[in-house]
């Protein structure tokens, strides 16, 4: 097949895409107009960011572990098994777009550049499947390619030498399906901005979208004058009006340019274009900022809002920097350039695109208190963006992260009481949720959109206060930065969560995470107890009564009794269908509670308070 702009009218927008490939081609193919470009000196790939683990201070707040492993050079990881070519790892995308005043069609040129694992031909394969392609290059040559059923195939001519790179350049245009949402916000003006997850970014630019195949990318967003354009990275340069050259003699755009020093997954590669008034917040992860280009190692954090909503939108976000130097201290460094906190008109509640958060419009225009959703965003920036699931089935490892951690600035910042608060009202969102016959781990989704359910989000997190529970609280957390050190920038399954959780525990925890994260379900216990008046001592029983098909779990449960003069309090590991233990006691209890921490995830056989006190005995 032939590129279709061979055939294609002078209008003004296909001049865009024929000015754009006159380095190429050597031709207008008629088209009036004379200049020289050549693309792939215009677009410049980034130097990677090397994380200095070695300077990272102490965490205040639990003992520092001892360094491990070499930093990582972080060049994007190569894409999981399946469609793509394995010995083809995508390591920048270059993006432009001309998106013009009203919501119609957008046109696109993006070059993928990728690192070539070998010598010799290559079938190259992109998801794309939202605008209409017109020209293909490889290495700046028009290629022959296919573009049906949202792919783009074609073959790369073979050449010597490994290690070297290969360069993709699309040109396309249209109204994208999905994925870019170009759409009136709720004041009436025209916006567009990026909604990926999980695998719409193929919708508005080719890419190997798949989570596992990261990548730096560059932005360049010809938009409309009185338009701002807000993307992942740092800002390079200031808004020029852009060349009519570039825009397809658009007149009055104006050219914005974003770029990343980190690689990141497809799903979190986004732009805002709007009408909006940018706040600034300060500087936050100072000393824990690799991928800062400021001198003093902080990064930015700053509010991206539209004008009606300005003041919502600054007491919304005014707490991120705050949020941000609490997760540095406990994870590690802040993994990206500079946070942004973006009003925005998309699907979702928040979306935790990299240094680039989205927000929904309604809840920042109404002034909802949305400090919560802010902690579980910016969470994600380690958990989700920086340490990225590689396959969906594992999103547990950002969800449930994320809301587990979210609520740890309460616990830091206010009390205890309230993170417990917030535990328990996920438990019970959880043991109400209609998943719980499926395992965290479920191969059995097929639309990806269902995983965004209880089990990745309030059992994910349940998993994880559970574990630290278990292991308790050092190993826990020097885990779960060792575990971030490890996977910084890089892909991760839940194994590789387990194996940090068990150097630092010391011991296996296989059996943890096959009953909680492989295995559906959570125990139904029935809990029994009778005082021995002439020995002193209880004697309990717990039986579990969950469905045969959930497991048979272990867990360390504390009982405890009360009793005159106070409490006691008896931690034993339970496991088996039927568990019964003698426990001599100071003296005679009134009451027993179980687990009067919070810390398991259970439901009590036929109600909360049942045999709490002994069967026919009297306190
Ligand atoms: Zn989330």
């Amino acid at each position: 097949m032939s590129p279709a702009i061979m055939g294609a009218a002078c209008t003004r927008r296909s001049i865009f895409l024929r000015l754009l490939s006159v380095a190429v081609v050597g031709s207008l193919f008629g088209c009036s107009g004379s200049f020289s470009f050549n693309p792939f000196v215009w677009f410049q790939s980034p130097s990677p960011v090397v994380f200095p683990w070695d300077s990272i201070s102490p965490p205040l707040i639990v003992p520092a572990v001892e360094l491990l492993d070499p930093a990582p050079i972080l060049m994007g990881s190569p894409p999981a098994p399946g469609r793509y070519d394995q010995d083809l790892d995508v390591i920048h995308y270059d993006i432009e777009l001309v998106v013009p005043q009203e919501n119609d069609r957008v046109s696109s040129r993006t070059v993928i550049r990728y690192v070539r694992k070998r010598a010799g031909p290559h079938s190259v394969t992109l998801d794309f499947s939202g605008l209409s392609t017109e020209l293909v290059t490889v290495q700046g040559l028009p290629v022959e390619f296919t573009h049906k059923d949202g792919l783009i195939r074609l073959d790369s001519p073979g050449r010597p030498g490994v290690f070297d790179t290969l360069q993709v350049e699309v040109m396309a245009r249209g109204m994208p399906d999905d994925g870019l949402i170009l759409r009136n916000n709720l004041h009436g003006a025209p916006t567009a901005f990026a909604d990926n997850w999980p695998n719409r970014a193929r919708s508005w630019f080719p890419s190997n979208d798949h989570p596992s195949d990261k990548a730096t990318v560059s932005v360049t967003v010809h938009a409309p004058l009185g338009k701002v354009v807000v993307s992942n990275g740092v800002q390079v340069g200031e808004p020029m009006p852009a060349e009519l050259q570039r825009t397809g003699g658009i007149d009055g755009l104006v050219t914005w340019r974003w770029e990343t020093r980190v690689p990141i997954s497809t799903y979190l590669m986004v732009i805002g274009v709007a009408d909006m008034e940018v706040m600034d917040n300060g500087l936050a992860a100072c000393g824990l900022a690799p991928a800062s280009l400021r001198q003093d190692g902080c990064i930015e954090v700053s509010s991206w809002a539209f004008p009606p909503d300005t003041a919502n939108a600054r007491q919304a976000f005014s707490r991120a920097g705050e949020m941000i130097d609490l997760y540095a201290t406990l994870f590690g460094p802040f993994p990206f350039e500079k946070l942004a906190n973006i009003q925005s008109s998309t699907v979702f509640g928040g979306m935790e695109n990299a240094s680039a958060i989205f927000y929904s419009e309604e809840t920042i225009a109404r002034g909802a208190d949305i400090e919560g959703r802010l902690a579980h965003e910016i969470v994600h920036q380690w958990f989700g963006d920086s340490v990225t699931p590689a396959y969906w089935p594992h999103l547990w490892l950002s969800e449930g992260f994320a809301s587990y951690f979210g609520p740890f600035f309460w616990a830091q910042t206010l009390s205890n009481v309230t993170f417990q608060e917030r535990i328990d009202a996920i438990r019970d969102r959880y043991l109400a949720s209609s998943v719980t016959d499926r395992p965290i781990l479920d191969g059995g989704v097929t639309n990806l959109m269902q995983l965004l359910n209880e089990n990745s989000y309030e059992k994910g997190s349940l998993v994880l206060h559970m574990l630290r529970n278990v292991v308790g609280e050092r190993a826990f957390f020097d885990g779960v930065r060792r575990y971030y050190r490890r996977h910084a920038g890089g892909n991760v399954t839940t194994g590789d969560f387990q194996i940090a959780m068990e150097e630092t525990y010391g011991q296996s925890l296989d059996w943890f995470f096959h009953q909680w994260v492989r295995r559906p379900g959570y125990p139904i216990l029935r809990v029994e107890w009778t005082w021995d008046e002439t020995l002193d001592q209880a004697r309990v029983r717990v039986a579990q009564e969950q469905d045969l098909l959930w497991p048979t779990f272990r867990i360390p449960v504390v009982f405890e009794f009360l009793m005159e003069g106070g409490v006691h309090r008896v931690e034993e590991w339970v496991d088996g269908r039927e568990w019964t233990e003698v426990l001599p006691l100071p003296s005679r209890p009134t009451e027993m509670r179980l687990d009067p921490g919070g810390w398991l995830l259970f439901e009590r056989a036929g109600g909360a308070q049942q045999m709490s006190m002994p069967p026919g005995q009297a306190p």
